[in-house]
């Protein structure tokens, strides 16, 4: 094919890839969907993305950036004929200036690594999504990546303070959090449909002085919800108010046994961060407020027993893996006020299309995702699983709900779009992404549905 063969001398046969073993490791992310690439490439400098764009874009290919392929909303699933920018080998740290709290990082650098280098220097990188030992900058920019932490600190975007792209004709902007108006915040979050980011400007935190956990176990539900609204409301410094249901609890104990409370519909783990002198008396209010809803907890203040627990909630994806065949997780946000109503709801509706349900949430950000577990061999067992997902989407929304929390549209929710967005708000959106990538070669099927068929792909094409 001509456009791979010039891409081959352009960078250097070594980091163009087009056999089979290669094209199936990249045709996937992390949700159920898969695509069919033509070409992978690894790109190890900024020249190398910018005549990749150009090939592509004079062949008419379909280009995909892609990070640690974590992507659970199917962003990183290359449409046929595709070509992928694997960011793996642009992974440089180019500055960490510890007195500015800012580091100037490439694409493929690990959210993980990010933030271990920042705390030899008493900071921190704040954003902290699950998957981080995997999931990197490049991924975590185009999908404004949540974490445990952005309770207290904000989404990725808040982090971000400038990107380096590449346009789809070849050419390089730096898009700054000064500039007005603020084009480096249409990039981040648009799912690798605007351009492609080759490096950012991210800012560090300090290492909070004190921090203390309160571990807490509830025998229903509705005392966790009234927990943590009232830990909100009493504006108590909580950077994390993580929960657990009574499935997931269970699958975290056969990893991480007893670090957890055990035999309770919903546990909550809340992490405040303080001045020493503060921590005490947090603690002891949240211990009370849990009390007085008849929970029981358990306080964690020492860094090994804080980082214990936070490992277990974390490695939950992974313990998850090993029990159930097949998984699909749902990602969408609802008013606090809502959370325990839609939970109650997600259960009745799971259980009607029989289908076991398994859930974690960011609560204090209304952040809920439920996992549906089922085995796809078996016959039919997908397509229940679809429906429950769609009587969940019409739940969420009808609640006020988001389609998405922090995962993105990807391809997977392209087909729901015209169920929150109006179909002016869906023009503009197209309009956006027209004004950057005229041809529409950026990770076309993502995110922003065209007209026509187009429009209805992904999950929930026939729901
Ligand atoms: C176990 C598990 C836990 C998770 N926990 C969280 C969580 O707590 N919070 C959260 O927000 N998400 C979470 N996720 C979802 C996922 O990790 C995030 O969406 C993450 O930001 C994706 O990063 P990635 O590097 O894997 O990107 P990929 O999956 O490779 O790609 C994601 C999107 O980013 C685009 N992209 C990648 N690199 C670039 C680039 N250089 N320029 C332009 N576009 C680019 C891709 O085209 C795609 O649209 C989790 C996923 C898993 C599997």
């Amino acid at each position: 094919v001509a456009w791979i063969e010039e891409l081959r001398a352009a960078l250097g046969p070594e980091r163009v890839r087009t056999d089979a073993g290669d094209l199936r490791a990249v045709s996937r992310d992390a949700s159920p969907l898969h695509g069919a690439p033509a070409c992978l490439a690894y790109p190890e400098e900024r020249e190398h993305v910018e005549r990749a764009l150009q090939i592509a874009a004079e062949a008419g290919v379909a280009i995909v950036a892609r990070g640690g392929g974590t992507s659970l909303a199917a962003g990183a699933i290359p449409p046929a004929g595709a070509l992928v920018l694997a960011f793996n080998r642009m992974a440089r740290v180019r500055e960490l200036d510890a007195e500015e709290r800012t580091a100037l990082v490439e694409p493929g650098l690990t959210n993980f690594a990010l933030d271990a280098l920042a705390r030899r220097h008493g900071l921190r990188y704040a954003p902290d999504p699950s998957s981080r030992r995997v999931s990197m900058i490049g991924g975590n920019i185009a999908t404004n990546a949540g974490g445990l932490h952005c309770l207290a600190h904000g989404v990725t975007t808040d982090h971000v303070l400038g990107v380096e792209v590449v346009l789809t004709d070849g050419s390089v902007a730096w898009l700054d959090a000064l500039d007005a108006p603020d084009m480096r915040a249409l990039v981040v979050g648009s799912e690798g449909t605007l351009a492609v980011v080759t490096a950012a400007l991210l800012s560090l935190l300090p290492v909070p002085e004190a921090t203390g956990m309160v571990v807490c176990g509830f025998s229903r539900l509705e005392q966790a919800g009234e927990v943590a609204e009232s830990i909100v409301r009493a504006g108590l410094p909580a950077s994390a108010l993580e929960y657990i249901d009574e499935t997931m609890l269970g699958v975290i104990s056969k990893m991480s046994p007893g670090v957890l409370p055990s035999g309770v519909e919903a546990a909550l783990i809340v992490e405040v961060e303080t001045l020493h002198e503060s921590l005490d008396e947090a603690l002891a209010t949240i211990e009370a407020l849990v009390a007085e809803a008849g929970g029981s907890s358990r306080r964690a203040v020492g860094s090994a027993e804080q980082t214990r627990i936070w490992e277990a909630r974390r490695t939950s994806g992974g313990a998850f893996g090993l029990l159930f065949p097949d998984s699909y997780t749902h990602d969408f946000a609802v008013p606090r006020d809502r959370i325990v109503e839609v939970l109650r709801g997600v259960s009745a509706i799971t259980e009607a299309h029989r289908v076991e349900v398994v859930t974690v949430a960011h609560l204090g950000d209304g952040n809920i995702h439920p996992k549906i577990v089922y085995d796809g061999r078996e016959a039919g067992a997908y397509e229940r699983v679809i429906d429950a997902s769609n009587a969940i989407l019409e739940l969420v929304l009808a609640h006020g709900g988001t389609l998405s929390g922090e995962h993105g549209i990807g391809l997977e929710k392209l087909g729901a779009m015209g169920r929150q967005f109006s179909p002016a708000e869906l023009d503009m959106l197209r309009a956006v992404r027209a004004s950057f990538d005229p041809e529409g070669i950026l990770n076309p099927d993502k995110a922003v549905p065209l007209a026509g068929d187009e429009a209805r792909r992904g999950v929930f094409a026939h729901a």
